[in-house]
């Protein structure tokens, strides 16, 4: 009796995974005709000075608008597109368009200091991508240094020679470089002294228990430290609450975003917050 329970589970276990892996399958298809079909969007959500509120820039997200189920987010998506390789190409779109709409918004006078957009470790490995950034800099017109790129602190140390070597050569071509969701990748502080990069990333993680949580006052408190004694700016993400947002004030945290500021919203959004109605 016990065999037969054991077969029958585990005819259900692969039952499962099958159809889990098919789902997969039927991902990656969905995602290749979204890229054909211009299914992706991008949304910028603003990141601000916490000294005194100035909009500082913005950081580009992506989203797949998909004809069925509505907006589908990245964390849904992004780890099939890494898989199956597809990332590149979405990786490259955002940062297009993210350049042109930077470009466009300055051209219309407004003072922004960058648009910041992510990069997929996968993507980060690839030798050929300081010549992919070039390219769009150079068709785009946008100045480099309105550029920051973003590589979580778990691609970097996931392989830190081909990192750090990448890093130096993104940087040479005027970039701006920033490490997201620190804190949860483990870097060696030797490592960390050595990076060729501008701003640390406070994950969010260790925002939301602010400002009550001893732990997180106590990680965002050496975060902050660590970053501004290596001469980087440091920034905390997913501020919500406007205590939140006092508390890193005054631990020195410079810069901030989050919903307490706003969620990350179309390019139209952004500029219906400019133009007077
Ligand atoms: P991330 O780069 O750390 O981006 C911050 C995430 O936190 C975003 O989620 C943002 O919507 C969310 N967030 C912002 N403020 C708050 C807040 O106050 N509270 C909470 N709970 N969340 C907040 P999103 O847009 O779902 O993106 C998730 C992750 O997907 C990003 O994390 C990034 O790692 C990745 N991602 C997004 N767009 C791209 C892209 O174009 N390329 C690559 N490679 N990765 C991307
Ligand atoms: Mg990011
Ligand atoms: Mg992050
Ligand atoms: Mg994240």
């Amino acid at each position: 009796k016990a065999k037969s329970a054991g077969r029958d589970s585990y005819a259900f276990y692969s039952q499962e995974l099958t159809a889990q892996a098919q789902q997969r399958v039927e991902m990656v298809s969905a995602l290749r005709v979204a890229l054909e079909r211009d299914q992706l969007r991008v949304h910028y959500q603003p990141i601000r000075r916490l000294a005194d509120g100035r909009l500082i820039g913005f950081e580009a997200l992506v989203r797949w608008e998909h004809p069925e189920r509505g907006l589908v987010s990245p964390g849904e998506f992004l780890p099939v597109a890494e898989d199956s390789g597809l990332i590149g190409g979405i990786d490259v779109w955002v940062l297009e368009r993210a350049c042109r709409q930077i470009q466009q918004w300055l051209e219309q006078g407004h003072e922004l200091d960058f648009v910041a957009v992510n990069l997929s470790c996968r993507l980060f490995r690839r030798t050929e991508l300081e010549g992919q950034v070039a390219r769009v800099l150079a068709a785009t017109g946008l100045p480099p240094g309105y550029l920051e790129l973003e590589i979580t602190e778990s691609a970097v140390m996931e392989d830190p020679d081909t990192a750090e070597a990448l890093l130096s050569r993104l940087r040479q071509l005027g970039v701006r470089l920033a490490i997201d969701d620190f804190g949860t990748g483990y870097s060696s502080l030797q490592r960390l002294k050595r990076l060729p990069v501008h701003k640390l990333k406070i994950d969010q993680s260790f925002v939301r228990g602010l400002p009550a949580d001893q732990n997180d006052i106590a990680i965002a408190r050496a975060v902050t430290a660590l970053g501004h004694s290596l001469g980087l700016a440091v920034l905390a993400e997913g501020i919500e609450t406007a205590d939140q947002a006092t508390f890193l004030r005054d631990l020195g945290c410079e810069y901030g975003q989050g919903y307490l500021f706003s969620r990350p919203v179309p390019a139209e959004e952004v500029e219906r917050l400019w133009s007077p109605v």
